[in-house]
């Protein structure tokens, strides 16, 4: 039999590759409150000390040590928070009443504790010890010093990290930044369970788990996850979706299903570009000797794209992980491939799973030809992370075999019972047989979850909407509709990728809303007019604002005075609204626009009135009478109408905006954007004298725009 064109390697072998093709995302600066799970770029050292004045550590008395023994009039109290010259001066034998974290004045050198003082009266005190200079006081620094360096570069903030931080007046993170990884998962017979058509599998189709199950690991792993959806088995849809996700600008692909040795399994002749014009591919393994996941492939891409060069050499190239399709096969080569090489890419330095050691609860038999990533759970004897406390001083440093943890392995292992990954912590790495491991041996085993976080319920898959933060920009194209799709969007746009996630680009999101079905083709082609005037008889006034707006950026864009500045329409939908669930699309649509236009429902618009009003941070619901005054610094649209010089007399202008401004509009911001609401009555007169205004409006106004 000829050699198989892909070896099976190793599995160590295949992690060190990986890792050997996984490469520090770039450093950004983050503020430090959303860098929990991030890796730190650079020490952080501290700028000022801390305490950063003497400190009393009791409730009690300010003394001068060399009147102590002795009685001492109170002549005054400090407390925390009041400055540290209230008690600038006092005379020998006098003292100030302290409480814990007061600054302790200038003349006293020690804090005589509460509970060790004769209260005579009211006026004096009875001290019958003697105390040392610097008695129950913190001196400035002695928790942190000036300059000191707090945490170090390659550090993992946690919660303890960011409360450092915070003490010392620290509020930027330089991070790398978090790798963008993309999932999709490949097979003609998957449906997913999310989505509304599900007749289809009555006909031999199954759902599709694994899609999920690792967008929520990519999360997890501290990735930017973005979802790519379902690939037929074929190699030009399969090849489509690859070069979207390289449009999309992530760092790693990965797919499930169709890496075998199946006449539909296409994906790793897809890897090596062979049925693409735009990349061009390596595989570097596709085969590992390891049991679940033989089939495992790792291929990196580029792109023959010369556009693109400049960013592929920033980005160096894409990695793409085709997981075997089998649920469990997935997992575990995820947790085993995937995520380390997402961590070296985050700037963990240790990015591979941990290393421990346990007792089997029970023989397992061993697979003839392949080593075995076991599942199982682990328990500590008494004593351990669940006993009860102990101290025995004859049993120091003593560490043996029964301190380990015991192994009880999660149950049959065939790699589509996902089951078998339920309450799994570990992989034990069980070599290939013949025969067995026994119970009470103890066996290697990789950490797949924090001990004690895996078992008991099944963890729920939550898909949280990926609206990116404005500091994160995020180039458009099928990863800003996947993060889009992630909200639970249905996001048109002819030109998508003109999108910049974050960068509040001169798109303007159209949110229509419909709460009864969509329209039917004749209601449809009788929407072509966008100046229409909506009727009162149901959901057509969505059609109508979303033309108007269309109308009125194409004419804005025909007469754009700054020639950098052209104005795109995206219609974001929300079916079967309520009042919350379109106040979400608002944010999320307010996460890539610059301004977003509420199509209300019906007539009255009175729920999407509502919902602008929920989803806005702040705003106001008469953007017209702002608009026709022009009252804003800076915003005078008066003025910038006469100043963008357009054709028509001041006259005209005038009574356009006294009589039409906003003509309704209710507006607010959300997340640095302008949310508005379009009345459906006159909508096409509205945006055009509301919305068009601000169009115009010179682009160093708009950035500096707070409504
Ligand atoms: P494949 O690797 O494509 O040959 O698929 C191996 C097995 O995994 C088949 O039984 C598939 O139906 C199943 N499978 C593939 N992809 C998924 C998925 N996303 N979710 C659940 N099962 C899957
Ligand atoms: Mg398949």
């Amino acid at each position: 039999m000829a050699p198989h064109r892909y070896p099976m390697i190793p599995m160590p072998e295949a992690i060190d590759m990986v890792l050997s093709r996984s490469v520090q995302l770039p450093i950004e600066t983050v503020p430090f409150r959303d860098a929990v799970g991030k890796v730190l770029a650079s020490d952080v050292n501290a700028p000022r000390p801390h305490p950063p004045f003497p400190a009393s550590i009791m409730d009690g008395y300010a003394v001068r040590s060399q009147d102590c023994p002795g009685v001492l009039r109170i002549v005054g109290a400090a407390r925390a928070g009041a400055p540290h010259d209230v008690h600038g001066a006092t005379d020998l034998n006098q003292t100030v009443y302290i409480t814990t974290g007061a600054p302790v004045p200038s003349w006293a050198d020690a804090v005589v504790p509460i509970e060790r003082i004769e209260l005579e009266n009211n006026e004096h005190i009875n001290i019958d010890a003697a105390y040392k200079k610097g008695a129950n006081v913190r001196a400035i620094g002695s928790d942190i010093k000036m300059n000191e360096t707090l945490l170090q570069a390659g550090d993992v903030i946690g919660p303890h990290e960011l409360g450092i931080a915070a003490l010392a007046g620290v509020v930027t993170a330089n991070t790398h930044r978090a790798p963008r990884l993309a999932v999709l998962s490949t097979g003609d017979e998957l449906v997913d369970p999310f989505s509304d058509k599900k007749t289809e599998i009555e006909k031999g189709s199954i759902y599709d788990a694994n899609r999920y199950m690792l967008l929520s690991c990519a999360e997890e792993c501290g990735c930017v996850a973005s979802d790519l959806g379902i690939v037929k088995d074929d190699p030009i849809a399969l090849t489509k979706s690859i070069e979207e996700a390289l449009d999309g600008d992530c760092d790693i692909i990965v797919c499930s299903g169709g890496v075998s040795e199946g006449d539909k399994d296409f994906l790793k002749r897809v890897l090596l570009g062979e049925f693409s014009d735009t990349f061009e591919g390596v595989i570097h393994f596709g085969r590992v000797m390891m049991k679940p996941g033989k089939p495992l492939t790792f291929a990196e891409l580029t792109t023959k794209d010369s556009k693109r060069v400049e960013e592929i050499q920033k980005m160096k190239t894409t990695l793409v992980f085709g997981l075997p399709g089998n649920p469990v096969s997935a997992a575990v080569t995820f947790a085993l491939c995937v995520k380390p090489a997402a961590r070296r890419m985050a700037g963990h330095t240790d990015p591979k799973p941990r290393r421990i050691h346990a007792t089997l609860a029970s023989d397992i038999t061993l697979d003839n030809e392949r080593p075995e990533y076991h599942r199982a759970s682990l328990e500590w004897p008494s004593g351990g992370s669940s006993g009860s406390w102990s101290y025995n001083s004859s049993d120091t440093n003593k560490s043996t075999d029964t301190n380990l943890p015991t192994a009880t392995s999660t149950g049959r292992q065939i790699s589509s019972r996902l089951k078998s990954m339920r309450g799994a912590e570990v992989l034990l790495e069980l070599p290939s047989g013949p025969g067995f491991v026994r119970k009470g041996q103890v066996v290697s085993g990789l950490v797949i979850r924090e001990p004690g976080s895996g078992g008991g319920e099944m963890q729920m898959v939550r898909i949280r909407a990926a609206v990116t933060p404005p500091v994160l920009t995020l180039n458009g194209g099928v990863l800003g509709q996947t993060v889009a799709k992630a909200a639970g969007l249905h996001v048109n746009s002819k030109d998508s990728s003109e999108w910049k996630f974050g960068k509040k680009p001169n798109t303007i999101a159209v949110v229509t809303h419909r709460f009864v079905g969509a329209l039917s083709t004749e209601e449809q082609s009788q929407e072509s007019d966008g100046a229409r005037v909506a009727t009162d008889e149901g959901n057509d006034s969505a059609d109508v604002v979303l033309d108007a707006t269309m109308k009125v950026v194409v004419s804005v864009n025909s007469r754009a005075l700054e020639s950098n500045i052209t104005w795109k329409v995206v219609e974001v939908r929300a079916d079967h609204g309520t009042s919350q669930t379109l106040s979400n699309t608002i944010r999320a649509a307010a996460a890539f626009s610059s301004i977003v236009v509420i199509a209300p429902s019906g007539p009255g618009g009175v729920s999407s009135q509502a919902a602008v009003v929920t989803a806005m941070d702040y705003g106001f619901p008469g953007l017209a009478d702002r608009m026709r005054n022009g009252h804003r610094e800076g915003f005078d649209v008066n003025d910038s109408l006469k100043n963008n010089e357009l054709n028509q007399s001041q006259t005209d202008l005038k009574t356009l905006a006294d009589e039409h401004a906003g003509c309704g509009i209710g507006a607010g911001q959300v997340n640095g954007c302008v949310v508005c609401s379009a009345p459906p009555r006159n909508s096409y007169n509205a945006i055009k004298n509301g919305i068009e205004r601000m169009l115009l409006v010179p682009r160093e106004k708009w950035e500096g725009l707070v409504l």
